[in-house]
C-alpha cells in the first residue's frame, strides 16, 4: 500500500511536471518559458520512466496470499493472481510495454531537445542578422531631434503624412518629421492624422 502510494505520487509529480513544463512552452514567453518549459518536460519524462521501472520491479506478491489463475489480458498466458484480482497483466508484457513507454519517451526527449537547440540558435541567427540589417540601412543625421530616436531612421516614401517627410526611425515607429526652424519634430502618422 505504501508503494502504491509512493508510485502514484511519483507518477503525478511526473506527470505534473510534464504538462507544467508544455504548458509553460505554449506560453512562449521569450527565455524563460524556453528554459524552464524544457528542464520540466525533460524531468517530467526521466520521472515517468523512472516510475515505470519501479513499477516493474515491485511486482512480486507475497505467497501468503490465496491463489487463482487468470488470463493475461494482453497475451491470454494463465497467471497466478491474488483470488480478489481480476485482470492481470502479465510481467512478461507489462516489461514489453515498459520498454517500448521507454522508447517513445527517449525518442520524445531527444526530440524535444533537437528542437530546442534548433530553434534557440534558429532565434538568436535572426536577431543578429535583423539587428545587422537594421544597422545597415539606418542612417543617423546630427542635429536636434524630437523625439531623439529619430536621429537615427530612414526616409520613406511618403504616403500617410500631410506634412512633412515620412521616416522610420530606430525605434520601430514610423513618423512624419517637420524641419522647424533648427530642429526636426517628428510625430508619429496617427497622430498627425
Ligand atoms: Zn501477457
Amino acid at each position: 500500500m505504501k508503494r502504491l502510494v509512493e508510485d502514484t505520487g511519483l507518477f503525478i509529480l511526473s506527470v505534473v511536471l510534464f504538462l507544467g513544463g508544455a504548458f509553460l512552452l505554449s506560453l512562449q514567453i521569450p527565455f524563460w518559458s524556453m528554459v524552464l518549459g524544457i528542464a520540466s518536460v525533460q524531468i517530467g519524462i526521466v520521472l515517468i520512466i523512472l516510475t515505470f521501472d519501479s513499477l516493474i520491479r515491485k511486482r512480486n506478491k507475497p505467497l501468503t496470499e490465496d491463489y487463482k489463475t487468470v488470463n493475461c489480458l494482453i497475451c491470454r498466458s494463465s497467471q497466478f493472481v491474488p483470488k480478489y484480482q481480476k485482470t492481470i497483466i502479465c510481467d512478461t508484457c507489462m516489461a514489453r510495454i515498459a520498454v517500448g513507454f521507454k522508447a517513445t519517451a527517449m525518442v520524445v526527449f531527444a526530440l524535444i531537445t533537437v528542437t530546442t537547440m534548433t530553434v534557440l540558435v534558429g532565434q538568436n541567427q535572426e536577431l543578429r542578422r535583423r539587428a545587422a540589417e537594421i544597422e545597415k540601412v539606418y542612417q543617423c543625421i546630427a542635429g536636434q531631434w524630437s523625439p531623439d530616436s529619430c536621429g537615427c531612421g530612414v526616409w520613406q516614401e511618403n504616403t500617410i503624412c500631410t506634412e512633412g517627410r515620412s521616416r522610420l526611425c530606430r525605434d520601430g515607429d514610423s513618423y512624419c518629421c517637420l524641419w522647424q526652424e533648427n530642429i526636426w519634430v517628428c510625430y508619429t502618422s496617427n497622430v498627425d492624422k
